[in-house]
Order: C-alpha cells, then structure tokens, then sequence
C-alpha cells in the first residue's frame, strides 16, 4: 500500500523504500507498539511502500500556553515587549471564559497533532476573575480527552507570592502535573524560587519555571534552580524556560551556570518564536535574539528540548503549534544544524518530558512522523505540508499538501527542472 493513501486509524508493521533521514534508514519495522530488528511474521497491520518520504521521531513541544491561544485580536492586540503583553493580559484575562480557554487549547493541540507533535507540556494561569481554576479545569479534561494520541503535562503556578496557597492546593488536587512560576518576575526573586520548590517537595511532584526571560545579565535564576534541586531524586523534573539572560552573560558565568544545570539534571526549554518577538524593542538596531546559546547548552550535556510558546496571543501574534517553525528558527537564530534543530524539538523534549525514546531503534517506541521531504533541512526549509504521525504503530493523524494551481508555465520558455521530492514541477 502506498504511504499516500494512509488513514488515521490504520495500523502498519513495516515501512519501506523511505529516503535515509538522520539516524533512520530506508525501512521500519512495528511489533506491538515497539520498533523491531525487522519484519516480523505475525506483526498486526500494513506493509506501507513509503518512497519519497523520510522518518523522523515525532515532535514534543514543551513550552505551550494552551490556555492563551488565538487570543490576540480579542485581547486587543499589544504591540511590543513582555511587559507590554502581560499588562494586555490583566486587562482582558477576566472575560476569558472557561469554554474559550478550552476551545482554543483543543484547537491548538488538534493543529499541533497534525504537524506531528505527539507531546505537549502546557503552563496554565490562574485566571483573573471567578473561577480562577477554570484554565486548570479545561487543560485536565482535555489531557483525559487525548490520552494516548498526545501526551500532555500541565504546569500552574502556586499562586500569587505573597498570599496563601490555596489555590495551587486545588490546582494539585485537580490534578497538574508540575508547578509553574516566574521567579524572575517577582520582587525577590530567590524567595519566589523557593517557595515554589519547596511547593513542589510537599507534593512530591517536578518543576518547571520561566527563568530569567529578560536580557538583564544580573537575573541568575537558572542557577539558583540548578543549586536549589541538585539533590532531587533523577525521575523528579526540573525544568527552566526561556534562559533568556544566559545570552547576555559572561563566559565564566555561563560557562560555571551550565556546569551546574547538567550536574543538577535541570532540562532547559527554548522558545526563539516567542523571545524573538518579546525582547528587545529598547534596541532597534543589533537587536538581541533573546535565545540562550544552544551550543554551549549541549555541549555542556544539558538536555535542551524547545517550545513553540505561544500561539497568536498578546505575547506573539504568530505561531502556529507546528514544531516545525520553531525547529527551523533554531537553525536560522539559533544556529543549530537542521539536524540537531529536529533533535531539540523531539527527542530532546521527550527526555525533558519524561517519556521513552522514540528515536527509531530497535526497542524504541513504535511512534515516528512521515514527512515528504528529501532531506530533513528540505522538510525545515519547506515547512513540508505533508505529514503521516504514527503513533504504537498506528496513523493518528494525517496532513496532506493543499492543492494549487498556477499559470501554464509550458508557455514560457524554462531549463529542465531538477526533480523535487514533491516531483518536476511541469
Ligand atoms: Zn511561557
């Protein structure tokens, strides 16, 4: 059976005549949710004939805000820096309902789905107004509602720094997954560290905070986590986004603060859509790129994993919940090669987010996304519409190129045109 013709719901147990992509050659095979050394006899499903596509591990996004999305016309559409989108958001956050919240966090993981995002870890506010759990309530119906399809964490806040903490108790007891919080945001911020990790120690369960998501060199949150949760078990996640003040530091500091996060397992979260548009307008000319240094980051063995943030709201007008975008901004701001911009958007976050990996080796997971392309820097470079997410084995979601025509261009006179993965165009 031809790759084109596959359908969510189908289950496959080999696919073959693929392009050769990173670590995945030009044939896989499935038995029983899991990648086998090769075809296996009685293995459920479809031989699938996938020539002229390449298998990459599926994506994992771990930095969303499901709970703010394709809000920026309704909000009032600010223009400019984070503090900027933050005031936007205490303006408006009242009128934002429980049934608006949930229908833009399905929305988003419906588009992030079908660009063959298999994980999300999602913040939630405590919103403003009654029913301050409602972002809470939403994001845990809907974790129920696509279990086994995409995987979703949900990280809230334990309320505001200086009152009780109620609020985060009920949030716990509804059932989140990590604690959230914004240190660097607070007016002490070491207090505000600790208060939400000795939260998290009473409740037995990770972290993961924005982090000195602003260019000032002397916010040190990144290190103050890495000191504060060196000594926590290894399975206990510890997270920081954003790391934005680590691009404005010294190289003995960044090079001691990385040292520290490697040896402390703190898994750090880059989102460039996002820091790209927030920092910065205070400098209309080598204007900085808010992107902490990859490199380095790796190099120094930390786990870096990335998010697409947000999804057209008071703190970005654009994104789209493809994983793709951010992957392909991590080579173009980030100056990663495609590869390891692929590798940060998938493997990278499934090891932030806990899960097994998913890598196309024998014994890894059965889960892998298709994408027409040649090459993995043609599927970056293209933005390749066309994608095959296979889950256990099975398709679960299905995007296919959007038909266009364009003028007869056999009229004007061409060179022949180097085949495409997508074929000649004439
Ligand atoms: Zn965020």
């Amino acid at each position: 059976m031809d790759a084109e013709l596959l359908e969510p719901g189908q289950r496959i147990a080999t696919l073959t005549g693929m392009t050769p992509a990173g670590d995945i050659g030009d044939a896989l095979a499935f038995s029983d949710g899991f990648i086998a050394e090769g075809p296996t006899p009685h293995a459920a499903g479809e031989t699938i004939d996938a020539t002229g596509w390449i298998a990459l591990p599926p994506l994992a996004d771990l930095h969303a805000h499901l709970d703010k999305g394709y809000t920026w016309t309704s909000f009032g559409q600010p223009e400019g820096s984070l503090d900027d989108a933050i005031s936007c958001w205490m303006d408006h956050g009242h009128n934002h309902g429980y049934a608006e919240i949930k229908a833009g966090a399905r929305r988003h993981l419906i588009a992030a789905l079908h660009s063959g995002v298999t994980a999300v870890r999602s913040h939630t506010n405590y919103h403003l107004g009654e029913d301050p759990l409602r972002g809470v309530r939403a994001l845990v119906e809907l974790r129920t509602q696509f279990a086994g399809i995409v995987d979703l964490q949900i990280v809230a806040s334990p309320g505001p720094s200086d009152g009780p903490d109620d609020l985060g108790r009920a949030a716990v007891a509804l059932g989140i997954d990590l604690v959230g919080g914004f240190p660097h945001l607070a007016e002490d911020p070491t207090a505000d560290l600790e208060r939400a990790a000795s939260f998290a120690e009473e409740f037995k369960i990770g972290i993961d905070l924005h982090t000195d998501e602003t260019l000032d060199p002397s916010s040190c949150g990144l290190a103050e986590l890495a000191a504060r949760t060196r000594h926590w078990p290894a399975g206990v996640i510890r997270s920081a986004g954003h790391c934005v003040s680590l691009s404005t530091q010294d190289a003995e500091t960044r090079a001691r603060t990385l040292a520290a996060v490697a040896e402390a397992r703190v898994s750090i979260i880059t989102n460039p859509l996002t820091n790209l548009y927030l920092q910065g307008w205070e400098h209309p000319i080598a204007t900085p790129r808010g992107i902490p240094p990859l490199r380095e980051v790796i190099a120094a063995g930390a786990t870096l994993a990335a998010g697409g943030d947000n999804v057209q709201d008071p703190f970005n007008p654009l994104g789209n919940a493809d994983m793709v975008d951010v992957a392909a901004e991590l080579v173009t701001a980030g100056h990663l090669t495609p590869a390891e911009a692929w590798h940060v958007s998938s493997s990278g976050g499934r090891a932030a987010f806990g899960l097994p990996p998913a890598r196309g080796r024998s014994g890894d997971v059965a889960d892998i996304v298709l994408v027409r392309a040649a090459h993995t820097a043609e599927a970056l470079a293209e933005r390749a519409p066309d994608r095959i997410v296979i889950r256990d084995g099975q398709v679960i979601a299905v995007r296919r190129r959007v038909v266009s025509s364009v003028f007869d261009l056999q009229a004007l006179p061409t060179s022949p045109s180097a085949p495409t993965s997508e074929g000649a165009l004439l």
